[in-house]
């Protein structure tokens, strides 16, 4: 119930012109966001990679919360930066802010205006996969790119039905794939309604990944301790190399199993989100931890 009170609130445009402003809400915020500009991003991101660990920003809004050619422009500049800075960061962007809605060739021309800086820049862009309608037009464009673009990667969620087959028909491309467990409000037409069986797809699709590993690129974008320790174990019986395999997590959160991972010797990656546009975002958070809900009501009562 309260899950859902809460992706419900993410959508809710009343609550978010709103509750950003009151100074708790903020200040509860800073412990998943450095902050709002890149640069916040960058210098966290830069901390990070002292730790050995890699960091992927990513601008926070969808259903083009600014126009299309301004968040092209924007990544352009991040992806100048990171180069400039020589920072170990890849960049992950989210096809409704690139202008999906106004039709695919829209956003295909924007993607490739930024994979082909990133290309020339010798960096890595990931695409978010965001509600269920959006599915088939991320993997056409990501097909599109990935034909042209190596250092391109697409995320898949281990809670819709379909994401086994879209797994199997990418599997031949030697993708880069991150896999979640999804965010969205989803229903039990297209989605596992029941955790576990959505925990389960999760672990049997890390299997497929990790059989394509080195080809392909399998990042496990997880806080899930259960799962990771039988990925772990997975990939050991598989005679892979610690370094073959890759754990995400968003900053802030298991920061502590982040950095253990990263001295065993795994490949980190921490997702950097900034960006005014927080707001949804932030309730998906709480929606995946509504425990996190005491957290934010402390710092109603205390700094
Ligand atoms: C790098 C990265 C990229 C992502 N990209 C996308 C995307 O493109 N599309 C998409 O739909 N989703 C994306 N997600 C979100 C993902 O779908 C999940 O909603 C999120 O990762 C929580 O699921 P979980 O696998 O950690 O497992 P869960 O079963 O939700 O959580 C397992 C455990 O992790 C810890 N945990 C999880 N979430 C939190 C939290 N918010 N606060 C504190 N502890 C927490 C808790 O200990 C919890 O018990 C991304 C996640 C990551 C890490």
């Amino acid at each position: 119930m309260l899950r859902e009170a809460l992706l419900w609130s993410s959508e809710n445009r009343f609550l978010a012109e709103r509750l950003p402003r009151l100074d708790f809400v903020q200040r509860a915020v800073r412990r998943f966001m450095p902050g709002e500009t890149p640069e916040d991003a960058m210098r966290a991101g830069a901390h990070l990679g002292k730790l050995g660990i890699a960091s992927v920003l990513t601008l926070l809004g969808e259903s083009a919360t600014e126009p299309a050619a301004e968040v092209v422009e924007h990544y352009r500049r991040v992806l100048e930066e990171i180069h400039r800075q020589s920072l170990n960061m890849e960049i992950s962007v989210k096809l409704t802010q690139l202008g999906v809605d106004a039709g695919e060739e829209v956003a295909a021309s924007n993607l490739e205006s930024i994979v082909s800086k990133a290309e020339e820049l010798g960096l890595f862009v990931w695409i978010d996969i965001e509600s269920s309608g959006y599915v088939d037009v991320t993997l056409d464009l990501y097909r599109h790119v990935r034909a042209r673009y190596r250092k391109t990667g697409l995320c898949l969620q281990s809670y819709l039905y379909r994401t086994k087959e879209d797994l199997n028909s990418l599997l031949p491309l030697d993708p880069a794939i991150r896999l979640v467990k999804g965010a969205y409000a989803e229903g039990p037409d297209v989605a596992f309604p029941d955790k576990r069986d959505v925990d389960r797809n999760y672990f049997e699709l890390a299997e497929k990944l990790l059989d394509g590993v080195p080809q392909v690129r399998a990042a496990f974008a997880t806080h899930d301790a259960r799962i990771i320790r039988r990925i772990k174990r997975a990939a050991r019986a598989r005679g892979l190399a610690k370094s073959d395999v890759e754990f995400q997590m968003l900053y802030g959160i298991e920061a502590s199993n982040q950095k253990r991972l990263a001295r065993e010797g795994y490949r980190v990656e921490v997702l950097i989100s900034y960006g005014s546009a927080w707001f949804p975002w932030y309730m998906r958070r709480l929606a995946e931890r509504p425990a996190n809900l005491w957290f934010v009501l402390r710092k109603m009562v205390s700094p």
